[in-house]
This record gives structure tokens, C-alpha cells and sequence, in this order.
């Protein structure tokens, strides 16, 4: 194969997408061409919000290429991961033809997406191991080659049971399948992770894609601002399938801010904050009475098993502590997923479980 471009859709290999006013690369001083309102909305507070946004901001595209140790042409910026996920089956699946394999129990949007775009949709289910859930990447890999798959969708730390993919597995999925499928890592919750990032991978697996985001660790999730890292080759179909606009100003200035050392040096605290109390509420948790398991966890979330969880989400949701409910998947009939909290959000739910205060 001569590269990635060969797994993309042959019909959008050549396509060059929406020819935006702000990719037309010309330069001046009088701004007549986007039919732009030419004065700020009197409610502006000094955004400039009256123009359309840069597609990819340069400086943006820079700092988050530092940040994740990437070169900056295999960074695309995203309205979140989730914009991402999107983007790849589109541009990789062709409707009703190819497939995704996805390891459930997984983060929903591979499977809402594939839905979406009439991709079929492989399960590999992921094995709930005496020690923890595993990912069997050789059924992944076999499936993946059976299905038809186009795109392999691996999520590492794993929402919502917490496992990684080994660094090994990754890249033994990526050269199996070099010739017909992306594999895909979202890494959404990688900073709270013990592993180093996938990306440092993307130098020899072309094929090979990685999903960040600031939703999570960098507290942005309501400015909608991802990263996918991937060949440049990727990131170029990818740009001309996206929408022309995709990030808005005050979005972009929200993760600028974020970028600056300060900031990020005040996140990194926070993180080993958050991993420290995911520790510690998780030995709360396992020595607590009606609590059949509470898995061990790389992410900012622990996966938990209780005898009558009804009783447990509703004793919790009467105290004010709302967590995520997981009954829906059959194979988490009794299991909720909770986040990791301030000190203060994490003793306010053992207290409702009756764990009391523990010390820190
Ligand atoms: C939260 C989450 C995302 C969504 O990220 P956005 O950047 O906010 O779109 C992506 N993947 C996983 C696994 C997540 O849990």
C-alpha cells in the first residue's frame, strides 16, 4: 500500500471541501468577503466576534502540538473528540459497505457515529478478567480483518471500566492491520493514566490515530476543543470533510489561556490530585459492605459493582450525589460509574454510602 490515503473513502481522497472565506489565504486590510458585518455587535466585550473564526489557528495547532509531542502538521483541532470520531467514519466508512470494531463495554459515540453513517458495527467484547477488564486484541484483530473494518476503535484509559491498552498491543493491532483499518485511541482520559500517549507511536504506523481532548483533565468541556493526531496525510482529508468553521473564538481563547505554563502547571497538580483521591475512594469503596467490585482505574472514574445498585442511586441521588448509571449494558446490570470529585465531592458519596469520613 502507498499509505494512509488508501483507507480513506476513494470518493473524498481528492475532495477539497468547502472553499471558506478564511481559507482562501489572501491578505489585506479591507474585509469584503464574507459578507462579515464590518463593526463588532455592541455586546462583543472586545472578541472580535463580527469575523469568521480561523479553521485551524496556528498558534493553537502549535501549543497543542508541544503539548502532546507531536509535529504540528499531524495535529487537526476539533469541536471536541467527539467531532473527531465523527469525522473518521465519515471520511473512512462508506455507507451500508464497511465496518468499525468496537470493545464494549466502550464510550457510546463509536457506536452512534457508525450508526449514523450506515457503518456496520463489530463487537469485540472486552473480557471482565479476575484482575481487571482486557482487551483481547487478537480477536480485535481478527474481527477486524473478517468484518471488513475500516476503522478500529480502541479507548485507552477505557470508559467507563478504566483499563489501558498496552503501548504493545497498540502497535501490534497498527501493523496487522496496515493495509485496511485506522486504529484509533482515544485517549480522553490519557493525562490521568500511568502510559505513555499513543502518539508517541504515530512516527511508524501511518495508520495509526490518536484522539485528545481538554474536556476532561484541562476542565474545557464546555469549550469543545479536541485533537486528533495522526500522518499528515490524514489530517489534510480529514480537514476538507470537516465543517468550515468548526472552533469558535472565545473557544479558541479559552484553551489558549489554558496552554499558558501557569495554567498548565496548576492542571498537572489537580491530576495527581484527582489520582490520589481515585486511590483513595477506591480502597473506600472495595471495603465497603454491598459493594461486589470496584475496579482498579487509570481514568478520572471508577467502574463499580454493587448487590442491589437501585438502592445504592437512588440513596445517592436522594443526598444530592448524582453518578452515571450504567444498568442499560447487560453485561453492567449492577454496576455505576462515578467520577472523581473534589475531596469534598468524594467524602459527600462514601458518607451517603455509609463509608463515613475517611482519612485522606
Ligand atoms: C468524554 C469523552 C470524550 C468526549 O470528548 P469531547 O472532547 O468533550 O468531545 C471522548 N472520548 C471518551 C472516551 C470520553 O469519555
Amino acid at each position: 500500500m502507498s499509505g494512509v490515503l488508501d483507507l480513506v473513502r476513494a470518493d473524498l481522497r481528492e475532495f477539497a471541501g468547502y472553499a471558506s472565506a478564511r481559507r482562501s489565504g489572501v491578505a489585506g486590510t479591507v474585509w469584503l468577503n464574507a459578507n462579515e458585518s464590518p463593526w463588532p455587535s455592541p455586546a462583543d466585550g472586545g472578541l472580535g466576534l463580527n469575523r469568521y473564526p480561523d479553521p485551524q489557528p496556528a498558534a493553537l495547532r502549535a501549543g497543542l502540538a508541544a503539548l502532546y509531542a507531536v509535529a504540528e502538521e499531524c495535529v487537526l483541532l476539533t469541536r471536541g473528540s467527539d467531532e473527531a470520531i465523527d469525522l473518521l467514519v465519515r471520511a473512512l466508512c462508506q455507507a451500508g459497505r464497511d465496518a468499525v470494531v468496537v470493545a464494549p463495554p466502550t464510550f457510546g459515540m463509536y457506536a452512534v457515529c457508525a450508526r449514523l453513517q450506515d457503518a456496520r458495527r463489530v463487537e469485540v467484547p472486552l473480557l471482565d478478567a479476575a484482575d481487571g477488564w482486557m482487551l483481547d486484541i487478537d480477536a480485535v484483530i481478527a474481527s477486524a480483518r473478517d468484518g471488513g473494518a475500516r476503522i478500529v476503535f480502541l479507548c485507552s484509559p477505557n470508559n467507563p471500566t478504566g483499563e489501558i491498552v498496552p503501548r504493545e498491543a497498540i502497535a501490534r493491532a497498527a501493523v496487522a492491520l496496515a493495509d485496511q483499518a485506522v486504529v484509533v485511541v482515544d485517549e480522553a482520559y490519557g493525562e490521568y493514566a500511568g502510559q505513555d500517549s499513543a502518539a508517541t507511536l504515530l512516527p511508524r504506523h501511518p495508520n495509526l490515530a490518536v484522539l485528545r481532548t481538554l474536556s476532561k483533565a484541562h476542565a474545557l468541556a464546555g469549550a469543545r476543543i479536541g485533537a486528533l493526531l495522526a500522518d499528515p496525510a490524514l489530517v489534510r482529508v480529514l480537514r476538507n470533510v470537516a465543517a468550515p468553521y468548526p472552533l469558535p473564538t472565545p473557544s479558541v481563547r479559552a484553551a489558549l489561556a489554558a496552554l499558558q505554563p501557569p495554567v498548565l502547571a496548576e492542571t498537572r497538580a489537580r491530576i495527581a490530585g484527582v489520582v490520589a483521591e481515585r486511590e483513595r475512594v477506591h480502597a473506600a469503596l472495595s471495603a465497603l459492605p454491598g459493594v461486589r467490585r470496584c475496579y482498579p482505574s487509570q481514568g478520572n472514574f471508577l467502574l463499580v459493582r454493587f448487590d442491589d445498585a437501585e438502592t445504592v442511586f437512588r440513596r445517592l441521588l436522594s443526598t444530592g450525589v448524582v453518578v452515571r448509571d450504567m444498568r442499560g449494558n447487560p453485561r453492567l446490570d449492577d454496576a455505576l460509574r462515578i467520577s472523581i470529585g473534589t475531596v469534598q465531592d468524594n467524602d459527600a458519596l462514601l458518607a451517603a454510602l455509609g463509608a463515613g469520613r475517611t482519612a485522606a
